[in-house]
Order: structure tokens, then C-alpha cells, then sequence
């Protein structure tokens, strides 16, 4: 028998949890479905910016006081630097902290939030085949279910997204950067780490990473696969840097990111994208939390229009995320051919000029106080500010 409500949303993570969070608000039957059974673990560095912590005031009322509280945060960092393995490049204050979650409570956290305010949880529940014009969606035991709209929220190796007909695949597949990321004991690393460092320069169109947590050290890379032959061994040599042994760590895993390969029109039929599976993460420094909230937010929001008004939500939605979304993706996609043709040109140096020319302004883009886009002053659609 097929289960019926006004929107199915495929995935409970980020995306899932806040479009299944906006229409349940909005009073709309929906289901959310996952195929895994939470809390589960997802691979990430769990670094918040500023427009994460609007958003989630926005959205959900929840600030760094009640996702300390939750134990989604576990710690805040108003330093950062960036280093090449040989050099470091520049060190700053931030006028706001970097929040770092741990996913796994903070995923089960948000998506207790969405059950709570009114939407049906489905957790082992994994889909397996979407029809996106009629909005029927099948899972791996055969259950159905029909929405009058479906939002696919299943992340980078969506299912929902492989239904469209219309995916540029094979720019999807080129621009889908293998991340591998490792969670250490603190005390097994070999320095004390403070706050958040980057890496740059030893892979290309691509960087490292070591952020702090309260008792662990998070280390990883990404990069795109046409520009760096073996990200594997790469990430072993970034670990060498660090006198880690890539031998015993038991817990090496990789997960795909989104790097460029953003949709610019994430709907067919009765049927939208959100979050990594539409490809929305930001393609300079990796970040999809804010972009899968905000997604799954808009779609959420959309489809919430589209039942009250009984009009297509597909227009709405792909109105806010080109008014919003896109010229920022847009932009740091730019940005991040042209610095890293000039760390291959150039060298380090002009990183270096930059960051020190532009400190402030761009740590303010990275918060999303700024855009991408030349530095200006950034609105966001839901921000008080
Ligand atoms: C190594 C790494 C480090 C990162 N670090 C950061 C960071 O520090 N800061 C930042 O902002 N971003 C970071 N990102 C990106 C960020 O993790 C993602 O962009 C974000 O999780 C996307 O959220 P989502 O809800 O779209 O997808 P996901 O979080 O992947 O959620 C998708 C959900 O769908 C479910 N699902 C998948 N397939 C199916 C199916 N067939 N049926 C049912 N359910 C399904 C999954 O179980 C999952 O719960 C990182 C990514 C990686 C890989």
C-alpha cells in the first residue's frame, strides 16, 4: 500500500531535517526518510560559519548556547591560519567565532526537531527509485509512498537526483571531490591545536585540514580528482607531515563532496534537490552546512507556498536560490580557480599577498557577513542583520 502526504523528503540529514522542519511548522503532512537509524555517523569537519548560527536562529530558534547545551558544539575558535607544508601564510583574529558540531548529534538533534514539530520519521528506510514527475518514491523493502511534492535531500550519491533526466552526469561526476578525513584523541596528535589551520598548495584544487574539537583533532583533505592522481596517497603524505602513522589509524574514510558541480536548476516534475544533492556546497573551502540548511530550508519553504497557493513550487525555489545562493557558489567557484592558478603560476606568495591585503573582509566572506562576489556586503534573505 502506498503512504500518502503533502511532501516526501528523501534524507534526514541537514537538508532533510530543515525542509521537513519548515513544512511541518507550516502545518503540511510530511514524511522524511532514511535509510540509516540515527544518531549516525557522517563524515565532516563540522565547521560553523556565522550565516550557519543566523540560520539556525532563523530557522529552528537554536543559538550556540542551546547546541552547546544539545552537545551538538563541542567547541569555538576566534583564530584561524593557513600554511603551506613549508611556509605559513597568514594567522588572524575573527570579529565571530567558528563553531565546530559534531555531526552525529547534531544531525539526530535537528532531525528530532523536525519529528517533533509534527513530521513522520522513517529511519531504515532506504530509497531506491524516485518517479519525479508523479512524485512516488520506493524503498529497498517495497514500502511506496506519494507526496503531492518531493524534495531529495539524499546527499552527494543522491537517488532522487540520478531520476532526473536532465543531470549533466558527467560534470556532476568530475566535480565530485573525494574527501578523507580522519577524527583523532586529542593527545594523539602530536601538538597541541588551538584553532582551525588549512593547508594549501599540496594538492590541487584542493586543500588539507586540522580543526580542534574538545577532545580530538579532525585532519582531511579534498580535491578534485582530474587535477590530483591519488588523493589517497596525498592524504597519507599530509598525515607524514604530522608524523601521524596512516598505518594505525583504523578509522580512514572518504566520502564525496560536492565541489563545483552545483545545479543551477534542481527540479523536474513535482520533484526539487536540496543540499548536496543538488551539489550546493560552496567550492572553495568545501562548506555544505550552511548551504544544505538553507537549502532544505528554501525548498521546505517553497513546496509549504505551492500547497497553500496550489501553484508549482519549482519557480519559488529556484527564484531564492538564484537571488541567493547562486552568485555566492558562483563567485567562490571563480575565486577558487583564480587563486589556485596563481598558487601553480605564482606560487604561495600570491595567496599570501591576498589574504594579508584583504584579512578581515575575508574572513567576513568566509562568515558570509560578505559575498564572494567582490567582497560587498552581503543580505541574507532571513537574517535580521
Ligand atoms: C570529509 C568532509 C568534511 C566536511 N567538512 C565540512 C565542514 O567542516 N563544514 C561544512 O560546512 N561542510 C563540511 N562538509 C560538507 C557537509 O558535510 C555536507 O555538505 C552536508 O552534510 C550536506 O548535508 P545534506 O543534508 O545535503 O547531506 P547529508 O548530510 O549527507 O545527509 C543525507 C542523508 O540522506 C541519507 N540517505 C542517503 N542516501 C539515501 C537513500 N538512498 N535513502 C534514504 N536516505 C538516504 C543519509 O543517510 C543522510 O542522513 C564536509 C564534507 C566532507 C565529506
Amino acid at each position: 500500500m502506498t503512504q500518502t502526504f503533502d511532501a516526501i523528503i528523501c534524507g534526514g540529514g541537514l537538508a532533510g531535517s530543515a525542509a521537513g522542519f519548515s513544512l511541518a511548522r507550516a502545518g503540511y503532512s510530511v514524511a522524511i526518510l532514511d535509510r540509516a537509524l540515527f544518531p549516525r555517523k557522517k563524515l565532516c569537519g563540522g565547521l560553523l560559519t556565522w550565516k550557519s548560527i543566523q540560520l539556525l536562529e532563523h530557522l529552528f530558534g537554536e543559538t550556540p548556547g542551546s547546541l552547546t547545551k544539545a552537545g551538538a558544539i563541542n567547541f569555538a575558535s576566534n583564530r584561524y591560519a593557513i600554511h603551506t607544508l613549508a611556509t605559513p601564510l597568514a594567522e588572524g583574529e575573527l570579529s565571530f567565532p567558528f563553531h565546530f558540531v559534531d555531526r552525529t548529534v547534531f544531525d539526530a538533534h535537528l532531525l528530532t526537531r523536525a519529528e517533533a514539530a509534527g513530521a513522520t520519521v522513517f529511519q531504515g528506510c532506504k530509497v531506491t527509485a524516485c518517479d519525479p514527475a508523479k512524485g512516488i518514491i520506493t524503498c529497498h523493502n517495497g514500502d511506496t509512498f506519494q507526496g503531492a511534492f518531493v524534495i531529495g535531500a539524499d546527499g552527494a550519491n543522491s537517488v532522487v537526483r540520478k531520476s532526473f533526466p536532465d543531470v549533466d552526469r558527467d560534470r556532476m561526476r568530475r566535480f565530485m571531490a573525494p574527501a578523507i578525513e580522519i577524527h583523532l584523541d586529542a593527545k594523539d596528535f602530536p601538538r597541541p591545536v588551538e584553532y582551525p589551520e588549512l593547508y594549501v598548495g599540496f594538492l590541487e584544487a584542493g586543500y588539507g585540514w586540522v580543526f580542534p574539537n574538545h577532545n580530538s583533532v579532525i585532519v582531511g583533505t579534498c580535491g578534485l580528482r582530474m587535477n590530483n592522481s591519488n588523493i589517497y596517497q596525498l592524504f597519507k603524505e599530509f598525515l607524514d607531515f604530522f608524523n601521524i602513522d596512516s598505518a594505525a589509524t583504523s578509522d580512514l574514510r572518504g566520502h564525496p563532496l560536492p565541489y563545483g558541480n552545483y545545479l543551477e536548476n534542481p527540479v523536474s516534475g513535482v520533484t526539487m534537490l536540496a543540499g548536496d544533492a543538488g551539489g550546493f556546497v560552496e567550492p572553495l573551502l568545501g562548506e555544505g552546512i550552511f548551504f544544505a540548511l538553507c537549502t532544505g530550508m528554501y525548498a521546505g519553504e517553497a513546496v509549504a507556498h505551492g500547497l497553500a497557493t496550489k501553484t508549482s513550487p519549482g519557480p519559488t525555489y529556484t527564484h531564492r536560490l538564484h537571488q541567493q545562493i547562486m552568485p555566492e557558489l558562483k563567485a567562490s567557484n571563480r575565486l577558487r580557480w583564480a587563486l589556485f592558478k596563481g598558487m601553480q603560476w605564482i606560487g604561495p606568495s600570491s595567496l599570501k599577498l591576498l589574504v594579508n591585503a584583504t584579512n578581515t573582509q575575508l574572513a567576513e566572506m568566509v562568515h558570509g557577513m560578505r559575498s564572494y562576489s567582490w567582497l560587498r556586503k552581503k543580505h541574507w534573505d532571513f537574517c535580521k542583520r
